[in-house]
């Protein structure tokens, strides 16, 4: 009968689903040797702060490129190394690539912060503050200069574990951000339980500025409840100039998008700063200096 098709033919056996989890069982076992085979590496977008035009942080973004796959982005991989727990040695090795790339910058860059993106399963290993120790021992990175980005999901569960972990984190300098803030399902309420020390806004309230005044709303109240948790704030995906005077105008303390600096290879960011911010941060002191 159809019902019975229904549940023990549709839903094993689609053939869009079969294709799905074949893509699934091909990224990972492709990722399995990602790391050995020298298929990672990473690139770095820069934070601009509003008031200095100075990059005060640096995220570090994992890029994979693999010989059958091609270059496979991380929301195509990400959940699968999430699942499978691969993520646990790609993540360290994100981490650990990142401090030893900061560890190097010069110039403008010598102060900046590396932001790393840290997924709930990491956060939640034993051993992650020990790991996240030794690797700024062995890399020689100042603590003060490592931030670790969070997402909602993390505050959901409000269990005591990655609290401890962060305020353990946070006693020997290592700052803590929120990521795609905004997007996520946790009560606002939840959020004042973790010792955080910057938001940052999701993309997704700032493409459609200006021209959207709820999303501008929804930005002002963002950052306002920031500042009266004491925490900084940055808006991710600015694209344009437009975007760039109404966050500032909202009270961002930072900016992070293509029309300030893409993500690029660590060797490449002064330069890209160079060429990109300069005409963006210009531009947003025009107005200014005619009111
Ligand atoms: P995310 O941490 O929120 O990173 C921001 C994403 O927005 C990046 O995508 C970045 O390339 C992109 N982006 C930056 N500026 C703009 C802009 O102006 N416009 C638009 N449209 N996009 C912009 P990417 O590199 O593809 O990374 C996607 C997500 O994958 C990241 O989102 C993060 O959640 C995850 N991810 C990346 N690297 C790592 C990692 O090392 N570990 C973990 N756990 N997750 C990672
Ligand atoms: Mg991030
Ligand atoms: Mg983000
Ligand atoms: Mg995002």
């Amino acid at each position: 009968t159809s019902k019975d098709s229904g549940r023990n033919c549709c839903t094993l056996f689609r053939p869009e689903m079969t294709d799905f989890a074949l893509e699934q069982l091909t990224v990972e076992n492709n990722l399995r040797t990602a790391i050995e085979r020298n298929e990672l590496s990473l690139v770095f977008q820069p934070e601009i702060d509003l008031l200095t035009g100075q990059p005060t942080c640096c995220e570090a973004l994992l890029r994979w490129h693999n010989p059958e796959l091609g270059s496979v982005s991380p929301d195509r991989f990400i959940p699968t190394a999430e699942r499978t727990g691969i993520i646990l040695p790609i993540g360290e090795w994100a981490l650990r690539t990142a401090c030893r790339e900061a560890q190097a910058w010069t110039g403008e860059l010598a102060h900046s912060r590396v932001a790393v993106n840290v997924s709930e399963v990491q956060l939640r290993q034993a051993n992650f503050c020990n790991l996240v120790r030794s690797i700024l021992n062995e890399t020689g990175l100042s603590p003060q200069r490592l931030e670790l980005e969070l997402t909602e999901s993390l505050l959901v569960s409000r269990e005591g574990e990655p609290r401890r972990i962060m305020d353990e984190l946070r006693s020997i300098g290592v700052s803590f951000a929120l990521d795609d803030f905004g997007t996520g399902y946790s009560s606002l309420g939840y959020l004042r339980h973790f010792p955080m020390d910057k938001l940052k806004i999701d993309r997704a309230f700032v493409r459609d500025l200006p021209a959207h005044r709820e999303d501008a709303s929804i930005v002002s109240a963002l950052v306002n409840m920031a500042r009266s948790l004491n925490l900084n704030v940055t808006a991710e995906g600015v694209e344009t100039a437009e975007q760039l005077a109404v966050l500032r105008d909202l009270g961002c303390d930072q900016v992070q998008g293509y029309l300030l600096c893409r993500p690029v290879e660590s060797h490449r960011l002064i330069e890209c700063l160079q060429a990109e911010r300069s005409p963006a941060v210009l531009a947003l002191s025009e107005p200014a200096a005619e009111a």
